[in-house]
């Protein structure tokens, strides 16, 4: 490369690439860039963009749902264009926009009573209705369909867009096909560079999901794609509106009446998984999940919220949004999913959302993500019979810390919160010196520890509580009658050794106590990892 001819081609904005070893020439153009302030359109760029949907090119644009790839509509060809762009099999039918309602009876013919008001609530919005084509619309941009899908998209860049290109823009998403719809012009600019005209930058989009596609060819209508305009709103302006019965369920077996809706869209590279259950019990079941996966030195990610975002520790951890607000999750969605592939996610694992206004457009995309592979929270929480561990001893300043931050340092098949307690602590206090320094002889520290008293109200089922005497555990039965899991070390442990309360006693007695402590803790986490239910099931789910 870099000879006088390449870089003839190149002023031209072409490069072609020779491939040796066959003769197949791949042409890339280079795509350009043009960056536009939505409240200050600047109408040059809307112009140039427009003159190359007129010549039959393809420009991407900023629209309120996600950024769509430009093409004349009322052309056969430049629908071939779109295609092969996006890699997109070319019986999934296009969505033709428009800025202006009377355009709509240009292109669709027996429009049903009941559309001006759909259009007056919902256009220009995040609405695709379904209607039977007029001849001039090409079968190329339909599918080889007699009916024609149509929206007016509200961003006012688009809609300038639509105008400047003579009324109809057929606009799919500006993504390579199988991979998340873009919701920022990077992520067109990552898919689709080279292989289109022109971008127009109008920054992150605001619904982030598809529109809604509401069919007007049957009565009443049926929605066959949900978004942000919903059932419930439908039926305040014209009745009750079908919903096809795919949208969530991928067990129907039914064709989807969207063709589009039959491929797994939207879907990152790694394999994703939707955790199902109450909000506690997912939460459970991804650190089981993350933890285990984490062992495997899997790369996983989890798809979490503002609300359960502190509850993870290991992977990737990325917040779609907040649980308060559905909208915010729509909009972060495929952003995230992106991301994902962007740091080489292998696993996914992705908490299950509300299914109510937006949140279902969102589960619904999610499934597709996933290709419908869920997973029953319930299922991996009752793999695992502990989860937080309690050492109890006298005052909570040598033997039970020690306990405790030794079998942290232990190699444990699951996870679990390691705690220490006293029987009587009358201020919280660091630990005893001489423990520390014995704990340090062996290259650990209590440092951060500071006594505590032991209060039964925080017991739940997943909860081990282990004495180091007898008498201890007999006064926390008789006081808390919550605790169901009770044992002395000793006896947890079927190990009779002896543990020495080193209290008042030189340094060697701590020596000691440790030597004894650091036998029963290895027998501690060796019981605790044969037990482990989770350890042969964890390869259907990474
Ligand atoms: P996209 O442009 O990526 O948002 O995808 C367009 C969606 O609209 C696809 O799922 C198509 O299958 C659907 N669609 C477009 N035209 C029609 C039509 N005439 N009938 C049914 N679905 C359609
Ligand atoms: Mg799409």
């Amino acid at each position: 490369m870099g000879s006088g001819k390449e870089r003839a081609w190149k002023t031209q904005g072409i490069k072609e690439f020779f491939f040796t070893g066959n003769n197949d020439i791949m042409k890339v153009m280079e795509t350009i860039v043009k960056k536009i302030d939505k409240n200050n359109i600047d109408a040059d760029i809307i112009q140039e963009a427009g003159d190359i949907l007129r010549r039959g090119g393809l420009v991407a644009f900023p629209t309120e749902t996600v950024y769509g790839l430009g093409a004349n509509a009322l052309e056969e060809k430049a629908a071939k264009k779109t295609y092969a762009a996006k890699g997109r099999p070319s019986d999934n039918p296009l969505i033709v926009h428009i800025a202006d309602y009377e355009d709509l009876r240009r292109i669709a013919v027996n429009i049903p009573p009941g559309t001006d008001a759909l259009a007056a609530h919902f256009w220009p919005g995040p609405l695709t209705m379904i209607f039977w084509k007029s001849d001039v619309v090409p079968y190329g941009t339909t599918g080889g369909l007699e009916t024609v899908a149509v929206r007016m998209p509200s961003d006012p860049a688009a809609l300038a867009l639509i105008r400047a290109a003579g009324g109809f823009v057929s606009a799919p998403s500006a993504n390579t096909s199988g991979r998340p719809s873009p919701t920022t012009a990077e992520h067109v600019i990552h898919d689709l560079n080279g292989k289109i005209d022109m971008v127009i930058d109008g920054g992150a989009v605001d619904i982030g999901v598809e529109s809604t596609i509401l069919d007007m060819t049957v009565s009443p209508p049926m929605i066959l794609r949900p978004g942000a305009v919903t059932a419930e709103m439908f039926a305040e302006v014209i009745g009750p509106v079908d919903v096809d019965r795919t949208i969530l369920d991928a067990e129907s077996g039914i064709r989807p009446k969207a063709p589009g809706m039959k491929y797994r869209h939207y879907a990152p590279k790694a394999r994703l998984m939707i955790v199902e259950g109450d909000i506690r019990e997912e939460i459970l079941a991804i650190r089981q999940l993350a933890y285990a996966a984490h062992r495997r030195k899997k790369k996983i990610g989890i798809i979490a919220t503002s609300e359960t975002l502190p509850f993870y520790n290991y992977g990737i951890i990325k917040n779609a949004g907040t649980r308060e607000n559905e909208k915010t999750i729509a909009r972060n969605l495929y952003k995230v999913l992106r991301e994902f592939d962007q740091e080489d996610a292998e696993v996914i694992y992705s908490e299950s959302f509300a299914v109510q206004g937006i949140g279902k457009a969102v589960m619904n995309r999610l499934e597709k993500a996933a290709g419908h592979q869920k997973i029953t929270a319930a299922d991996i929480v009752k793999l695992q019979k502990y989860r937080r561990i309690i050492f109890v001893s006298g005052t909570d300043s040598a033997r039970g810390p020690i306990a405790a931050e030794l079998l942290r340092n232990q190699d444990l098949e699951q996870e679990y919160v390691v705690d220490s307690r006293g029987m009587v602590v009358l201020f919280p206090e660091p630990v005893n010196q001489k423990a520390e320094a014995v704990m340090r002889s062996v290259g650990m520290t209590m440092e951060p520890h500071i006594s505590q008293q032991f209060e039964g109200e925080n017991i739940l089922d997943d909860t081990l509580v282990l004495t180091m005497e007898e008498s201890q555990k007999d006064k926390l039965r008789s006081e808390y009658e919550n605790i169901r899991n009770i044992y002395t070390l000793n006896e947890f442990t079927e190990d009779t050794t002896e543990i020495p309360n080193p209290y008042g006693k030189p340094l060697t007695a701590y020596g000691e106590c440790l030597e004894v402590m650091e036998k029963l803790i290895a027998e501690l986490a060796e019981k605790l990892n044969s037990s482990a239910e989770g350890e042969k099931e964890w390869g259907k789910y990474m």
